[in-house]
């Protein structure tokens, strides 16, 4: 340990920020360290940093107060009195003061009592060796790197270990449990295997923590590269059954007299992965892990035909809102968003087992509207045969289907549709008041498009009108 206390991480350190902090620490005579994530990352070389954090020993808010008078703007300082935090949004960037803590917890609260401590009592309650890395900030030590638990190592050999016991360090915060398993998806390391243990045997702590600090984890997760590395992790510790039952629902395959379904569960998984390199969107990536939820409860088995899910995407998507209403997520477009790509997610496929008529592509984009696009990408991903003939004659079908709506798109305009004629052209041209005649015809009209019987234009759309009405026996009233 001797040596870490002397590596020098100046080259970390080297952005003007940290000269105006290093003073500024040395005016109050505190000492202080950026800690955690901007160390982890740059040790391990990985750009960034939005946020970064600096821990003084004494009070972060006196510290954060006296960076902002030093700074040639004097930004803000936003002050977290109950956490005794202080935030400084300086260039984009969030710099965090917060005072060197010791904690200490009891079993029923969730509160943690809070006393100053020393650096080394504030590196024992970080929730990972490679979190609990600091370099020095103060004019005489600048840049020498406090490596206590060796996170360096862990950095190098990708392992997620906990600086103290595990089963302290978890139970202490068990938000820490889905903390590790989202630095395990993002960075693609190991969860040490005590940590692991530690995390199994305490699965059941996880309900003592908000539904909003759990989002921010999942949201994390399903932004990585490969989300299946955590949800995996998830579901092998215990807590997907707590935080998404829905998924664990999917697992499993049943067989009966010789006919099996595969496991949805893992197709799903297999689904999130194949959607990442097509979209950074998070809400396609959400509609992606639940395109399939509907299956669980809608499952059933006939002899006839084996094994069937009849009715489950519109049973998904009413699923959607309560799984996003449980957990605190936002019940606004993005949540009808996912519930539609959820209740749409097999339509596609039907037209790539087929002949691809322009008719249904027409009436796929006049369903999914401005989501044709997101919906397509969802259908590829989905393919996850590992027939290659299948999966080959899929991609190509689904080829076509997108060259095909962008033609009927540019025929038609369907993606927001307006009839092309309105209710009170029909009710002057047949002189009629409000009446059952006016849908019949509207809805005749919208057919014929939909059909490729005309095309979407008003002129086209008046004759249809004029024949239509004058079949239901109505009379043209007279031009004056
Ligand atoms: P990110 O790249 O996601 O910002 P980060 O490591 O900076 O990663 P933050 O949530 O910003 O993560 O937290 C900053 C630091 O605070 C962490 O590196 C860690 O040392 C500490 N920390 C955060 N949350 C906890 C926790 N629940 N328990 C213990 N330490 C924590
Ligand atoms: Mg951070």
């Amino acid at each position: 340990m001797e040596t870490t206390q002397h590596m020098n991480y100046k080259q970390a350190v080297t952005a003007p920020i940290f000269q105006v902090i290093s003073k500024s620490a040395d005016n109050l005579g505190v000492d202080c360290y950026v800690i955690g994530g901007f160390v982890r990352d740059f040790v391990l070389g990985r750009g960034h940093k939005k946020d970064i954090d600096i821990v003084a020993i004494g009070s972060g808010i006196a510290l954060a107060k006296q960076v902002a008078k030093n700074l040639p703007n004097h930004p803000k300082v936003q002050i977290f009195k109950t956490y005794g935090t202080a935030m400084i949004n300086y260039e984009g960037v969030e710099l965090e003061f917060v005072g060197a803590r010791k904690e200490s917890y009891n079993e029923d609260s969730r509160n943690p009592i809070v006393e100053d401590g020393t650096l080394e009592e504030d590196q024992n309650r970080r929730d990972f060796t490679i979190n609990a890395m600091a370099i020095s900030l103060n004019s005489t030590t600048y840049g020498t790197l406090l490596d206590p638990f060796d996170g360096r190592k862990d950095l190098s050999e990708k392992r997620i270990k906990t600086p103290l016991d595990p089963a302290i360090t978890f139970s202490d915060d068990p938000l820490r449990m889905l903390r590790a398993i989202r630095f395990a998806t993002q960075l693609d390391f190991e969860i040490e295997v005590a940590s692991f243990k530690a995390i199994k045997e305490q699965s059941q702590r996880i309900e003592i923590i908000t539904k909003e600090r759990i989002n921010v984890e999942l949201q994390k997760i399903l932004e990585s590269k490969k989300p299946s590395i955590g949800f995996l992790l998830l579901e092998k510790t215990g807590l997907l059954e707590r935080i998404l039952p829905e998924l664990t629902d999917l697992k499993g395959v049943d067989e009966l007299e010789g006919q099996k379904h595969k496991d949805n569960f893992y197709h799903t998984l297999e689904v999130v992965d194949n959607i990442c390199p097509h979209t950074d969107n998070v809400w396609l990536r959400w509609a992606a892990l639940l395109h399939d939820i509907g299956k669980a409860p809608t499952k059933r088995f006939s002899k006839k035909v084996g094994w069937t899910f009849h009715g489950h995407e519109l049973k998904g998507s009413k699923m959607v809102y309560f799984l996003f209403k449980r957990l605190k997520m936002p019940l606004n477009d993005k949540m009808k968003y996912v519930q539609k790509l959820v209740f749409m997610s097999s339509r596609p496929i039907v037209l790539a087992q087929e002949n691809i008529t322009d008719s249904a592509v027409r009436r796929l984009v006049f369903d999914a509207g401005e989501f044709a696009e997101d919906l397509m990408t969802l259908c590829e991903a989905d393919i996850t045969t590992k027939n290659p003939y299948k999966f080959k004659k899929y991609h190509h079908n689904f080829k076509l289907v997108r060259e095909k709506i962008v033609e009927v798109e540019e025929r038609d305009r369907l993606r927001d549709f307006q009839p092309p004629i309105s209710g009170e052209t029909i009710m002057k041209t047949f002189n009629l008041g409000p009446s059952r005649e006016i849908g019949v015809i509207k809805e005749f009209i919208k057919e014929a498009i939909l059909d490729g019987v005309i095309p979407n234009e008003p002129q086209k759309a008046f004759e249809l009108m004029l024949k239509k009405g004058t079949d239901l026996g109505l009379k043209i009233a007279d031009e004056k």
